[in-house]
C-alpha cells in the first residue's frame, strides 16, 4: 500500500511561493496581503485557517483573519466584503465555510471580486472554470480555480497517476469540492461518477471505480466492505473522531489494508490545498503588478 502523503509536495510549492513573494516585495516594497473572513472558530476549516495564517507568515505573505459578529446579519458580511474588494492593499480575500444560513448565495458570489478570489468563489471564476473543457486551460493560471479540487488532482499527478481512461467516483457534490473536482477529472479525460447522499447503490459505483475521491465530511465513513481490491482512495474529508482527533472520510485502518494507495488525514490533501491557497493569494498580487 502506497501512502499518498502531501507534505513534500506542499513544501515544494511553498518554497517556490516564498521566493516569488520575496521578489515581488523587492519590486513594490510590500508583501502580498491576504485577508480572511471566518465566522466559526470550532469548524474543521478553522484548523486549516490557523495553519494557513502561520504558513503565510513563513513564506512572506501578510495574512490576517477577522471574525464578524453573526448578530449583525448578512448586510454586515457583504459590507466587509465590499470594503475588502475596494481596498487597494487587499490582494486576496478568503471566506471560510461554513457561513451562517443564507449567506452563501448569489449576492455573495457576485460581490466577490474575481481578481481577489484565490479559491474560486466568485461567479466570474466559476463561469470560466465550467466553460473550460480541457485541464490545460483550467490549470493555465489565467483565472482562479478551487484549490482543494486542484490539490486532490495534483497529489495524484505528483505520485505519477494518470487520469485518461480511468473510472473515478467522486463522493460529495458540494460547489467547493466535489463538483469542481468531478469537472476537472472529466477535463483530464477520466470518466466520472458524481455520487451524493441520494445515490442508489453507492457500493456498486465505489467498487467499479479505479480512483475514489471522498468529500462528504463524515468521520471514517468509508469501510473496507464498500470497496474493491487495489483501488486508489483520495480522502479529502476533514473531520474529528469521538476522541477529538482529526480523521478523514475513510476508516483508514481497515480501508488501507485493501487499497493500492490512500492519502492520509491529516497529512494528505490538506497541506497541498493550503499551499495552493497561498500560491493563489500571491498570484493575485503578481497579476495586479503585471497589469
Ligand atoms: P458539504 O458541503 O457538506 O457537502 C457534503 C457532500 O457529501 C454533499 O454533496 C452530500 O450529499 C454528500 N454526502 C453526505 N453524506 C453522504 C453519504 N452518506 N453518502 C454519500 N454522499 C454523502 O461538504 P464540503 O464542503 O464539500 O466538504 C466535504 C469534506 O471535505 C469536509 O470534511 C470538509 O471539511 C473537507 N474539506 C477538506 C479540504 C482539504 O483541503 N482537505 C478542503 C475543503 C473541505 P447531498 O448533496 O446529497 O447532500
Amino acid at each position: 500500500m502506497k501512502l499518498l502523503e502531501g507534505k513534500t509536495l506542499s513544501a515544494n510549492i511553498l518554497a517556490d511561493v516564498k521566493k516569488r513573494a520575496e521578489k515581488i516585495k523587492e519590486t513594490i516594497s510590500r508583501p502580498p496581503i491576504l485577508r480572511v473572513i471566518n465566522y466559526y472558530d470550532d469548524s474543521a476549516s478553522s484548523v486549516y485557517m490557523n495553519l494557513k495564517l502561520k504558513k503565510a507568515a513563513q513564506v512572506g505573505i501578510d495574512a490576517s483573519a477577522i471574525k464578524p459578529d453573526i448578530s449583525k446579519g448578512k448586510n454586515h458580511f457583504l459590507s466587509i466584503l465590499q470594503e475588502m474588494a475596494s481596498d487597494e492593499k487587499t490582494d486576496a480575500i478568503m471566506v471560510e465555510r461554513p457561513l451562517p444560513d443564507g449567506f452563501d448565495d448569489w449576492e455573495f458570489w457576485k460581490k466577490m471580486p474575481p481578481e481577489k478570489d484565490p479559491d474560486c468563489i466568485s461567479a466570474d471564476n466559476n463561469a470560466k472554470l465550467y466553460l473550460s473543457k480541457d485541464f490545460s486551460s483550467i490549470s493555465s493560471g489565467n483565472f482562479f480555480v478551487p484549490c482543494t479540487a486542484l490539490a486532490a488532482i495534483k497529489l495524484l499527478e505528483y505520485y505519477g497517476y494518470e487520469f485518461k481512461g480511468k473510472k473515478c467516483a467522486v463522493v460529495g457534490r458540494s460547489a467547493v469540492v466535489g463538483r469542481p473536482l468531478a469537472h476537472m477529472l472529466s477535463s483530464l479525460n477520466a470518466t466520472v461518477t458524481l455520487c451524493h447522499s441520494k445515490t442508489a447503490d453507492l457500493p456498486f459505483h465505489l467498487k467499479n471505480a479505479d480512483y475514489i475521491f471522498l468529500a462528504i465530511g463524515k468521520a471514517k465513513w468509508l469501510k473496507e466492505n464498500m470497496i474493491g481490491e487495489g483501488q486508489v482512495v483520495v480522502d479529502i474529508g476533514t473531520n474529528f473522531d469521538e476522541k477529538g482527533s482529526m480523521c478523514g472520510d475513510a476508516d483508514f485502518d481497515s480501508v488501507s489494508k485493501k487499497v493500492s494507495a490512500i492519502s492520509p488525514v491529516p497529512g494528505g490533501v490538506g497541506p497541498v490545498t493550503l499551499a495552493y491557497l497561498l500560491e493563489s493569494s500571491l498570484k493575485a498580487l503578481e497579476w495586479k503588478v503585471k497589469k
